[in-house]
Parts: structure tokens; sequence; C-alpha cells
């Protein structure tokens, strides 16, 4: 038995996709048309791709080349809307995906065109994962206790998004989908394919890199190197403590860039007009959530152009914090907020089922038994 694994046309540039129609001996300008199929209009064979011959897309069909985006493995819906889902890659591998939509969408409730699906929103985030599993070892985080089993293709993140929208008969620049890359995995350890991802979603499936955030743990030197780049979604970092005893505690990566490098970095990173950085905080109850360790976060942030982004624990199996109380979360945000540092409590999404930040991993747990 062959083990020549298909090669993936979905995660492949104009210019790569060249190189391909060449082979198949068809005119350059066939690249173009594979291009738009691939992630304009998000087919999913290339029997689907009208625009070339049929000879072509036989023999395409035929040959070691697959389409290679992942399948949905399983779907779970939320009470709040939220979809969370299991994709499966060519290798068995697979990671989590959710879909958030938000607003009200105007939904009359009758409105809909006929055999059109309701739309009960108006703006939706896809969570995208950057990795299998996780090797920051947060140690709130039930990702990191899967450890990283490997890098995602750049069609591989491509190929998650094209699959929610294509469940979600959502097509982009008309409807607003906004992706964050903080789903399972840290995108700066996956750099190349993460940024290769980033450029394929703007120019291929339509999604403005101003409607794109990622969110690191702090890899350091990737956070330089993000910001000399031409083309870029918006910097989150994941900070979780104001210091850097309690931060090594919780995010063991700060023993290798810790505060001081992390901030420099922060600070030097070259923001837009009227760009700011976010800081994500996950509040986890007696640990990091007090009235000083709030102090010492704005303190830390001062001249900084941030705000912050608090999240309550969501508690998990194999998780040994507990979730703050509402009052505490209220108290630290209004530290904060009177320090002059922006603060948003984030709603958890998706809690029934699992979706909610840190959670990614229930259902790889119930689909890999052992
Ligand atoms: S919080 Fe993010 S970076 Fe940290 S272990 Fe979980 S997935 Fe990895």
């Amino acid at each position: 038995m062959s083990d020549a694994k298909p090669l993936a046309l979905l995660g492949l540039t104009l210019e790569e996709l060249r190189a391909v129609v060449e082979r198949f001996g068809q005119p350059s300008y066939r690249a173009r048309q594979l291009f738009d199929a691939l992630y304009g209009q998000r087919v999913q064979s290339a029997e689907q791709i009208s625009t070339l011959p049929l000879e072509f897309r036989r023999s395409l069909g035929a040959s070691e080349f697959s389409l290679g985006g992942p399948r949905i493995e399983r779907k779970f819906v939320s009470s709040d809307g939220t979809v969370r889902y299991l994709m499966a890659f060519a290798d068995g591998q697979s990671v989590e995906t959710v879909w958030m939509p938000e607003g009200d969408g105007g939904e009359t409730g009758d409105g809909s065109e006929a055999g059109a699906p309701p739309r009960g929103w108006d703006r939706a985030t896809v969570c995208v994962s950057s990795q299998v599993g996780c090797a920051v070892d947060c140690r709130f985080c039930l990702t990191a206790l899967l450890g990283v089993k490997r890098n995602l293709t750049a069609g591989e993140m491509v190929g998650q998004v094209s699959a929610v929208l294509n469940d979600q008969h959502v097509s982009p620049p008309e409807d607003r989908v906004n992706l964050v890359f903080m789903g399972m995995g840290e995108p700066f350890l996956n750099y190349e394919s993460f940024m290769k991802a980033v450029l394929l979603l703007i120019e291929g499936v339509g999604i403005p890199a101003s409607r794109m955030t990622v969110s690191t743990a702090g890899i350091v030197p990737r956070i330089y190197d993000f910001g000399a780049e031409p083309v870029r979604p918006k910097l989150a970092i994941s900070l979780n403590a104001p210091n850097d005893e309690l931060r090594a505690q919780l995010m063991p990566l700060n023993r290798k860039w810790n505060l001081e490098k992390l901030m420099m970095a922060a600070r030097e990173f070259p923001l837009r007009n009227r760009e700011k950085l976010t800081f994500e905080y996950v509040l986890l109850d007696q640990v990091n959530d007090s009235e000083e360790n709030a102090r010492e976060l704005a303190e830390l942030l001062q001249g900084v152009r941030a705000k912050v982004n608090l999240i309550a624990l969501n508690p998990g199996p194999g998780i040994s914090f507990a979730t703050p109380a509402e009052e505490r979360v209220e108290r630290f945000q209004s530290i904060l907020t009177a320090a002059r540092v922006p603060a948003f409590v984030r709603r958890p999404r998706g809690r029934d089922i699992y979706a909610a930040c840190g959670q990614l991993k229930r259902t790889l747990e119930l689909a890999e038994p052992g």
C-alpha cells in the first residue's frame, strides 16, 4: 500500500497554484479560477469547479491532489447560538473551531426568504485553532492537558473557516465575519503557516485583516516579527498576571520571556491609527483577582495603548482553579477603569457545550477515549 499522502490544494497561494495548473498542461490563468473556487466559492470537490474545463476537473480529481479541507465530525449547538465543531483532518487528527453569532440581526421570525435559514445575528466570530493541542501549558487551560500533537498547515486553518462558513451559509465580505486565532494552540509557535493562512483568508475568502485578531501567550520574538508584517491582524496578549512570580506559576513560558521582555515588545509594537493592543486576563478566584493584583496590572499597563478583556475562569475537570464571584470581577474591572485602563468583562460563550475559552478539549476527550 502506498503511504504517499494526497497533496492538498487548500493552503496553496496563487503562485503555487500556477505551478499546479502548469503540471497539468493548463494555461496559467486557470490558477486564478482555481484560487477563486477554492477560497472565494469554497468548493468541496474538484467537480464543483465549473469554471474549469471538464477534462481538467477530471484529471485533477483523479490525481494525487485533493482539496484538503477538514471534515466536520461533530457539532454541538449551544442555547446561546454558539456552535462548537470538531474538525477532522485526513491523518485522523482533529481540532475544534467555534462559531459565535452576535446581535439579533433584526430577526422577525418570518422575514427570511423561502428556504433560507433564519438569520438571528448581525455579526459573527469564528474562533480558529492553529495547532492540534498546545505546548504552552497554561495551568488554567484544558487544551494544555493534551500537549501539542502537531502544527496545522495554512490550508487546515483556512479549511476550518471555510467549513464553518459553508455550514452556516455565510459569505464574507457581505456577511460580517470576524476571525480570532484563539482556539487550540499557540499561533506564534506555528508562525509561518498562520501568516500564510491570514493572507489566504484576506485575499481569497474576503475577510479583511481588520476583522482578525491573533492571541499569543507571549512568544516575544514573534511579536516583533508580527509587528513588522505589512498586512496583519490585530494583536492580543494573554497576560493573566501582573507580576513575574504569579505569571510564571500560571504560565511557565514566563520563565523564558518574562514580563519585562513581554512589556517591552508590547510597548514597541507598531500600532496603527486608533488601533489598541488587547490584553486578556483570565480571572482565577483568590489567585490573580485581588484588588492589589488589579492595581499592579493598571500600573503595568500605564502608557500602553491597550484595553483589557477580563474573562472569569471557565471551570473544567483537571483544572484546579475556581471561578471568582461576580463582585470580585466587577471590583477588578472598576479598579482598572479608575486607573484609565479600558477594561471589559467578556461573557463566556457556549458554556453549556464547553465551547468557552480554555475549554476546547472536551470533544477530543469524548472522541478519543483513553
Ligand atoms: S491558553 Fe492558549 S496558549 Fe495557553 S495552553 Fe491554552 S491554548 Fe495554549
